[in-house]
């Protein structure tokens, strides 16, 4: 082969980077999840495959990847609950103790490190030659991305594009956020280990140094730089550090005649700038400036009838929920003090009262994102108090947020999907593989059926964020409906839309009235809430102060009083 071998090795350090940053991509771009400890993970799977000479290449990655799968599963237990922070220092603690062992443990012939690795070999092909090695590294980096691709264009990745800011929305779809986010750093930390095994073969011969905190930090800076939150991000961010690593090595010692560590420093100021023009990095600053690609999607032409199908009615059908007693107190406020009231089955109910009654610290009580101090919440006749959201979600609650809680970023139709996973079962294997597509065309379709009930049917394809918040209220709406709820509880859900809107809103609630679904709504609309609503619950100072049909409650005099604020 003609080219020198200065620009293949080079080219085989960026694909080993470009897979690790890939991962990263995933688990701190998209997930939000900061690790320090990526280079450990490789070390881990490169020194499994130096520690295991003659064992065929396929089964020394196998060892490779369930050992370090292993490691950051057991990793990811202790530490998927921690968020932010806490979860970026942990892994400085374990980025710096792995590197550690990686130079301590005799066995592991410390900072001589451990050499004689032999090269892969592709069939037929020379083992001598490093070109066949960069090749597979190559090879290595198209799958990874492929299947990251594939990955975020699915069920799971969906779900993980919640992970980084709208856990508690994600969980209140019926998404167990700490699995999702554990399996995603597994997996972050698999790439990780596919390019550890590969480094091993590349360049023969391992010691700690690349498995430092420091090589962790500079994937951390690959991604940031390159862009996090997109695929090509990992691409350029790998190229660019690697390069710009190599020509300061270089060029700095000639520039200040002198020697040591400048080129750091130099790094750090590359990085700083680039973080104060491109905080989105590169890649976001390179798309603003090509054209748009895609036209919108529209709704899905033959999208089936969605139906919430109403519960088998046999005997008294329970009330849908009943509130018994309900005390919640955050610090010396009483947000919910003794509150009890029911929503019957296919009934719409009201619940109003002036702002900081406790109405939506009621609605995070029943809807399991809080726990109650005192009291019970029974969903169709059995108390689910003690339950996780997402439970109470796959018993047929679904609900919207007074302040929205979508992805901006994300298309409307993929946001609405969210609310249909708990009807897809693929996992993050099967999307990695591309085996989902009947399950996705079916979600979609879901989700194309329920904008169409909400009149979104022509906004799919935009992004979420781009819309008027009333539209993004009606979003909120058709991603509860795709959960099929029984109950539907929807916090302030006409705040923002125009007349029209409304009007079309109460008559989506109605229809649903009619299919089944029992309704609770927090709305300040007065007009709105006395056509609609069948019964009114009437709360001030965390208190239920009233209840009853609308015309009672409009002559009631402590309601008159609580709105009119004593007034005389
Ligand atoms: P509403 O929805 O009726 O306007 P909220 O339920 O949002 O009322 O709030 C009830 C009271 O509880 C308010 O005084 C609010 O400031 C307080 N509150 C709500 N959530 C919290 C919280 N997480 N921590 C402390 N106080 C809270
Ligand atoms: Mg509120």
């Amino acid at each position: 082969m003609m080219l020198p071998a200065y620009y293949v090795t080079l080219a085989g350090y960026i694909g080993l980077a470009t897979i690790v940053a890939l991962g990263l991509v995933l688990l701190t771009g998209i997930a939000g999840q900061t690790s320090f400890g990526q280079a450990s993970f490789a070390g881990l799977a490169a020194y499994a495959t130096a520690l295991l000479p003659g064992t065929p290449p396929p089964l020394a990655l196998l060892a490779g990847l369930v050992l370090t799968g292993s490691v950051a599963w057991l990793l990811g237990l202790i530490t998927a609950r921690l968020s932010g922070h806490f979860l970026a220092l942990c892994s400085v603690a374990w980025g710096i103790s792995f590197s550690a062992l990686f130079g301590t443990l005799p066995w592991l012939h410390g900072f001589n490190g451990i050499g004689g690795i032999r090269p892969l070999t592709l069939g037929p092909l020379s083992a001598a030659d490093p070109l066949v090695t960069v090749a597979v590294i190559w090879a290595a980096v198209a799958l990874s991305w492929l299947a990251l691709r594939n990955l975020l264009d699915s069920r799971p990745g969906r779900a993980i594009r919640t992970l980084a800011a709208a856990r508690d929305m994600a969980e209140s779809m019926g998404i167990d956020t700490v699995r999702l986010s554990r399996a995603t750093f597994v997996l972050a930390a698999l790439a990780a280990a596919l390019s550890g095994f590969l480094f091993a073969h590349f360049q023969r011969f391992i010691s700690p140094t690349p498995f430092s905190l420091t090589a962790s930090i500079e994937y951390l800076f690959m991604v940031i730089i390159g862009g996090a939150a997109h695929l090509p991000g990992a691409l350029l961010g790998a190229v660019l550090v690697t390069l710009l690593r190599e020509e300061l090595t270089d060029w700095i010692p000639r520039l200040t005649g002198a020697t040591g560590n400048f080129e750091a420093v130099a790094f750090s100021l590359v990085v700083i700038v680039l973080l104060q023009r491109a905080p989105g990095g590169l890649f976001a600053v390179l798309r603003a400036r090509l054209p748009a690609a895609g036209a919108p999607v529209r709704a899905a032409a033959a999208a089936p009838a969605h139906a919430a199908a109403p519960p088998p009615a046999a005997g008294p059908a329970p009330p849908a929920l009943v509130v018994a007693g309900i005390s919640k107190r955050f610090g010396g406020l009483a947000a919910n003090q003794d509150v009890s009231f029911t929503v019957g089955a296919a009934e719409i109910v009201a619940l109003i009262g002036p702002n900081g009654a406790g109405k939506s610290t009621l609605f995070d009580i029943i809807s399991g994102q809080l726990r109650a101090d005192l009291g019970e919440v029974r969903l169709f006749g059995h108390p689910v108090g003690r339950l996780p959201a997402r439970h109470i979600a796959a018993r047929g609650l679904a609900r919207t947020f007074q302040h929205v809680k979508l992805l901006p970023g994300m298309s409307v139709g993929g946001n609405i999907a969210l609310g249909a996973h708990l009807a897809g079962r693929c996992g993050v294997l099967r999307a990695m593989l591309r085996a989902d597509r009947a399950e996705e065309r079916r979600l979609h379709a879901l989700a194309a059926a329920a904008a169409t009930r909400v009149g979104l049917a022509d906004l799919l394809g935009r992004p979420a964020g781009t819309l008027a918040l009333g539209q993004q209220r009606l979003v909120e709406i058709a991603r509860a409906l795709c959960l099929a709820p029984r109950l539907l509880l929807l916090d302030e859900p006409a705040a923002g839309l125009r007349h029209q809107e409304k009007q079309a809103l109460a008559a989506l609630l109605r229809q649903l009235r009619a299919e089944g679904v029992a309704v609770l709504l927090v709305e300040h609309d007065m007009g709105f809430v006395m056509d609609l609503a069948d019964r009114v619950v009437v709360m001030e100072f965390g208190r239920r102060i009233a209840e009853g049909v609308p015309a009672a409650v409009q002559a009631d005099p402590a309601v008159l009083e609580a709105y009119l604020g004593g007034a005389p």
